[in-house]
């Protein structure tokens, strides 16, 4: 009999259900790199988890890689995917060296960066804003040149830590210094001493404000042929920071537009190079109808709870068909057309003001609810999230699933009126 596939899955946090589940539905199995941060015995009894494995991936890469060497040898997988973004170029390197279905290295690097994407899409002839990459804190006035109100942030950062928008040149020296601190405390930057040159990978990007509705566009990606699975709004963000409250998905937009992402999206994973997997692309609809690309990443969004959204709204198994071409298989949807069954909504609790979380009220009667298919909470009581623009996670995010579109608005109000998070008294 012919074992089960095995497939590597590097920092796929185990408090976020999806990505494990759907291996089972792939029919693999699951070695499990944890994250540094896990709970093992939770990453332990995941779905499809039959062995942990783990490695330094952040702090030792040579040594990571060498050691997953060894147990392919010993006995080989079929498989290796990344289950967070700062995996990503680790897990391109480790497939090219095992002979496994993966990004080039190349690529794996671009998305990494949001100056290589800048360039790249520009370079391509696709939409970019007006953009200065400043290597240095004291090189602020470099960007000052730009159209404003600009947005600064870190060249490869994440959940919008550090992401800052500027009205007038006035306020750019504050803000660039202010990211870069943050990038000081979270990224390992330095901490902007007037000497040498600053590390590979290490910037602040300043960039034109896009003004306009951000949606996403979560994609398959197979030898090369792209397929945009599903497409949510997110709504009108507009600072001065950047949190994240809500998508709904099928996005309720009219069709040369959604035509016009797709044809954004597809083209910005040909500019990058982007040939396997599945990806998340989060875009600006700039006055309502012209899309730009704000970033792209080679991993399913969200921890894996972007799933959630195409799922429901495109019926398509996203993370089922994602393990399937990690495993060097061609996604079913390739050759069966799936049906969505409704229209699916995440609601990220804000973190409000932050500090040492007590509870989320409420949340027991949201999970009660018969819409809400998943309430996802990975930080515990006592732990300290820090405000925008800082960031330490968010205290729950709520995931349902709704008739219409009108019906997801509707309990998304629901929700920011119910929803009360209680945080310890400063003393
Ligand atoms: P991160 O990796 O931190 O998510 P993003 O580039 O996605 O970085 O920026 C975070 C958020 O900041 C975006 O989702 C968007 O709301 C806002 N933002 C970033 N760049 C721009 C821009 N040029 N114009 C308007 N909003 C922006
Ligand atoms: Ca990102
Ligand atoms: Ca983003």
């Amino acid at each position: 009999m012919r074992q089960r596939p095995k497939l590597v899955l590097v920092g796929q946090f185990s408090a976020l259900p999806w990505v494990f589940e759907a291996a089972e539905r792939a029919g693999a199995d699951l070695i499990l790199v944890p994250r540094g941060d896990d709970d093992a015995e939770r990453a332990r009894k995941a779905a499809g988890v039959v062995e942990l494995l783990p490695l330094d991936v952040d702090g030792d890469p040579d040594a990571a890689l060498a050691a997953l060497v060894e147990r392919f040898g010993r006995e080989p997988f079929d498989g290796i995917m990344a289950g967070n973004e700062k995996a990503v170029p680790f897990v391109a390197r480790a497939a090219r060296v095992l002979g496994l279905t993966g990004l080039t290295e190349e690529a794996a690097d671009v998305v990494r960066d949001k100056r290589s994407m800048r360039r790249l899409l520009r370079a391509a002839g696709l939409a970019v804003p007006g953009f200065v990459a400043v290597g240095h804190p004291d090189d602020w006035a470099d960007a000052a040149g730009l159209r404003f109100p600009v947005v600064v942030k870190p060249a490869n950062g994440y959940s919008s830590l550090g992401v800052i928008r500027v009205d007038s040149a006035a306020e750019l020296e504050r803000a660039v210094r202010t990211t870069w601190a943050l990038c000081h405390a979270h990224l390992g930057y330095d901490g902007g001493a007037a000497d040498g040159e600053p590390a590979d990978g290490w910037g602040v990007l300043v960039e034109e404000y896009l003004d306009g509705p951000e949606i996403s566009a979560e994609s398959l990606v197979h030898r090369g042929r792209v397929r945009v699975c599903a497409i949510s709004y997110k709504g009108e963000l507009s600072g001065p920071y950047f949190e994240e409250t809500t998508l709904r998905a099928p996005a309720q937009l009219p069709a040369d537009v959604l035509a016009a992402v797709e044809r954004e999206v597809v083209g910005a994973h040909h500019a990058f190079g982007i040939t396997e997997g599945t990806t998340h692309t989060e875009l600006r609809l700039v006055s309502g109808t012209r899309p730009v690309l704000l970033e792209m990443g080679a991993r399913i969004g969200g921890g894996g709870f972007m799933h959630h959204l195409v799922h429901v709204s495109s019926g398509i198994d996203l993370a089922a068909e994602a393990v399937r071409i990690h495993l060097g298989r061609e996604p079913e949807c390739w050759t069966r057309e799936p049906v969505g069954t409704g229209h699916a909504a995440a609601y990220l609790v804000p973190v409000g003001g932050g500090g040492r979380i007590v509870r989320v009220h409420g949340l027991d009667e949201v999970r009660e609810e018969p819409c809400v298919d998943h309430v996802a909470q990975t930080v515990g009581p006592g732990a300290l999230l820090r405000p925008y623009p800082d960031w330490s996670g968010y205290p729950a995010i709520v995931l349902s699933q709704h008739a219409s579109d009108a019906a997801a608005v509707e309990f998304r109000d629901h929700l920011s009126r119910t929803l009360r998070v209680e945080y310890e008294a400063r003393s």
